[in-house]
């Protein structure tokens, strides 16, 4: 498919607002770049702030630099969660996406006995507070607009018992009940909640935690993945569906988790990813 040829003709972000947290890298940073191809104003939020500006760099020179900045946040630390979304207000007057993606996998906890309680918190600090954080503070503003969309990236872990680890498994789940929740309490202030819940996809998430380079990880993920009959997924193809899911196109659709693996997934409760890697 011609994704150029598309994003020529459709804007379907024109004049919206958005906040993508975890947005210097992997989905988030393939997802800035579509909302602004498709007319969006984003604010990247990340704690790796060299790559966060580079990108903002390379993504104004593609349109302007007006439609895209970079602004520090941990969203682990309310304040910084709170900086983010005042900044959107001041500097647009408004916020319509709030796009909670920034997540650690933790460590490859592949058994409870070899779960690391110091690396179980910090994920859970990141994925579930910082999402928690994240709706909490877009809410604040959402309310008094009376529309909005906040999104989640969760996993395919939500679906599949075994996928992940523990840890990161069990703070999918709380993200997956959060974005539930959320949506019965702020469905009649007009605004919308869904999970973009990806398989796996090719990042520095995945990367920096097997600890070995780029295309080694590659094929040893795609060996582990086929065994699952799943193939790896590429970024963009995340950030197609977060686009989706933001636009008006998406306007009656709310409370869902929408997975996104290429149909592997499909009927299956237990899975592959641990258990295929084991057997390398
Ligand atoms: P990534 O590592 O490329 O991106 C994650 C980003 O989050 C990074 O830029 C990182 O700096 C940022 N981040 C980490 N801690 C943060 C914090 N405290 N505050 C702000 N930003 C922080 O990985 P990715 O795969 O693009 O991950 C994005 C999301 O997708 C995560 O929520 C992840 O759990 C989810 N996900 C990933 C996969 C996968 O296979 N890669 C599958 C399903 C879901």
């Amino acid at each position: 498919m011609n994704y150029e040829v598309i994003e020529k003709r459709r804007r379907d972000l024109e004049g919206k607002v958005a906040i993508i947290t975890g947005g210097a890298s992997g989905i988030g940073a393939a997802t800035a770049k579509l909302f602004v191809q498709n007319g969006a104003k984003v604010i990247v939020a990340d704690i790796q702030d060299e790559r966060g500006e580079s990108l903002c760099k390379t993504l104004g020179e593609y349109d302007d630099a007006v439609r895209v900045s970079y602004v520090h946040c941990d969203v682990s630390s309310e304040a910084d969660v709170k900086n983010v979304v005042d900044t959107a207000m001041s500097k647009y007057g408004k916020l319509d996406i709030m796009y909670c993606n920034a997540g650690v996998l933790g460590g490859l906890d592949l058994t409870i006995q070899s779960c690391d309680v110091g690396l179980l918190k910090r994920v859970m600090e990141v994925n579930v507070y910082g999402a928690f954080l994240g709706a909490k503070h877009a809410a604040r503003v959402m309310i008094p607009a009376k529309t909005g969309v906040i999104l989640f990236t969760a996993s395919t872990a939500t679906v599949v018992a075994g996928e992940g680890p523990h840890a990161y498994t069990a703070s999918k789940h709380a993200v997956y009940g959060l974005m539930r929740n959320l949506n019965v309490e702020l469905g009649p202030h007009g605004i919308r909640v869904n999970c973009v819940s990806p398989g796996a996809v090719l990042t520095p998430l995945l990367n920096n935690s097997l600890k070995i380079g780029n295309g080694v990880t590659e094929k040893i993920l795609n060996v582990a993945m086929s065994k699952g009959g799943v193939s790896l997924l590429d970024p963009e193809e995340v950030a197609r569906a977060a686009v989706f899911l933001s636009s008006d196109g998406a306007m009656s659709v709310s409370g869902l988790n929408f997975i996104v693996d290429k149909g592997g997934n499909t009927g299956k409760t237990n899975m592959s990813f641990s258990s295929g890697l084991k057997d390398l």
